[in-house]
């Protein structure tokens, strides 16, 4: 088996897939772990009844690469034929089916490619399958996402985007940004820009390209990005990606949200909380005996730049 490891007392993190051999240039996984597998589909519903009778009821699925999940390889064009459902989704349908009193199903990363038409009509038909995306984007930059060996292109990134606004209501999508990729012109981050302003990313994980001794792109040091360049383009992501953040949680003012509640904040209040929502993010609230590893359902009253403010109207189960 896998590791696996837990986080808080409702989240725990489930490895279901490991290694890559994708070869992106800036990358040095596959030279350290090229040999592609996966948790058997049975392993994994085991594993998660043990987690979420241990009181986890939200599972994170993660692996190197998830799309690789009941393949032997990472390379798309090396994939076998497949029947209509990907074994990850027999998999998702697996944990949705067999494994009683979980709540929440979040898969860490996704790219185009994982998710088809059938994989996004099975999750939208298990309401444990939270509607939070996390979508690496890299670069919007056709020839950049080239340069890095990455297996989609910019448009294909972008249909993904459109499919799963259409699938599920008011998704929750965030994103890894790679930012001065050795040769990436103020016109090619411009592009980056645009993907990540028409995506609506509600959080950018934005990070200045370091090179990585070994991989190609570390061999590519005439086209290096100045640092002040590329820190100031990190920036730029950051400040898009909070601005998004901010007007995404505000269409949720007025409504009740569930979360799970964490732990008390002891720099508050002893009585303020918070939880996640499903689509991931915090709600801060009162309870006055503690409500740490409940479901509670806050009405959202305040939309604040750094904070999401509520007030109790029900509990769920313990
Ligand atoms: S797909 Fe991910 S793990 Fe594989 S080489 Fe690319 S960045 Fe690395």
């Amino acid at each position: 088996l896998l590791e696996s490891r837990q986080t808080g007392h409702q989240r725990a993190f489930l490895k279901i897939q490991d290694g890559c051999d994708a070869y992106c240039t800036y990358c040095i996984i596959p030279t350290l772990r090229p040999r592609v597998s996966s948790k058997p589909v049975e392993d994994v519903v085991e594993e998660a009844r043990r987690l979420v009778g241990a009181g986890h009821v939200e599972l994170i699925l993660t692996g190197i690469f998830m799309g690789a999940y009941g393949q032997e390889t990472a390379l798309r064009r090396r994939q076998i034929a497949r029947d209509a459902l990907t074994p990850l989704g027999r998999l998702i349908e697996g944990l949705c089916t067999r494994v009683p009193g979980l709540k929440r199903l979040r898969l860490s990363s996704l790219e185009p490619g994982d998710l088809t038409a059938d994989l996004l009509g099975l999750m939208r038909s298990h309401a444990q399958v939270v509607p939070h995306f996390h979508l690496p984007l890299q670069s919007g930059s056709e020839r950049v996402l080239r340069r890095m060996n990455r297996q989609y292109t910019r448009d294909d990134f972008l249909r993904m985007i459109d499919d799963v606004r259409a699938a599920f209501d008011r998704p929750a999508i965030t994103t890894d940004i790679i930012v001065g990729f050795p040769g990436e012109t103020e016109d090619e981050f411009r592009q980056t820009v645009d993907v990540a302003e028409r995506s609506g990313f509600i959080h950018v994980h934005a990070f200045p390209f370091s090179p990585r001794p070994g991989t190609a792109a570390a061999r590519w040091a005439k086209d290096f990005v100045r640092p002040d360049v590329a820190a100031e383009r990190v920036r730029a992501l950051r400040e898009i990606g909070e601005r998004q953040g901010l007007s995404f949680r505000r269409q949720f003012a007025g409504e009740t949200v569930e979360v799970l509640a964490e732990s008390s904040n002891a720099s508050d209040d002893a009585h303020w909380q918070h939880g996640r929502t499903a689509r991931y993010f915090a709600v801060h609230f009162q309870h006055p005996e503690g409500a740490a590893g409940r479901t509670v359902r806050v009405r959202v009253d305040e939309v604040l730049p750094d904070r999401t403010v509520g007030t109790v109207v029900g509990m769920g189960e313990a």
